[in-house]
């Protein structure tokens, strides 16, 4: 477990100074209703007959490669005097807890 403050004192490239910014982990974005590049081939492909290339064998899925079991924290600093946010990517940790400063 890793322990974050939620507030840091970093360095803020557009005030060019240093200031206490909010901390807030991001969460992985949800994927929107449509389909990828990818996708849309292989429903292409998937109506009809006969042999279907590529697609007829199902891919190699994500749990199968997968050889790490953590992930990197993505944290978003925000600046109090521009509101501007900026990213700050954190080592690898399975679980990450907010803690109050
Ligand atoms: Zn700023």
């Amino acid at each position: 477990m890793v322990k974050i403050p939620d507030t840091m004192f970093k360095y803020c490239p557009n005030c060019g100074k240093h200031v206490t910014m909010k901390v807030k982990q991001e969460k992985s974005a949800r994927r929107g209703g449509g389909l990828s590049a990818m996708a849309r081939r292989e429903k292409r492909s998937r109506r009809g007959y006969g042999n279907q290339g590529r697609f007829s064998k199902r891919p190699v899925t994500q749990t199968k490669m997968a050889s790490k079991t953590s992930k990197k924290v993505d944290l978003r600093l925000t600046c109090p005097d521009c509101s501007k946010k900026w990213v700050l990517s954190y080592p690898r940790a399975k679980r990450v807890e907010m803690i109050k400063k």
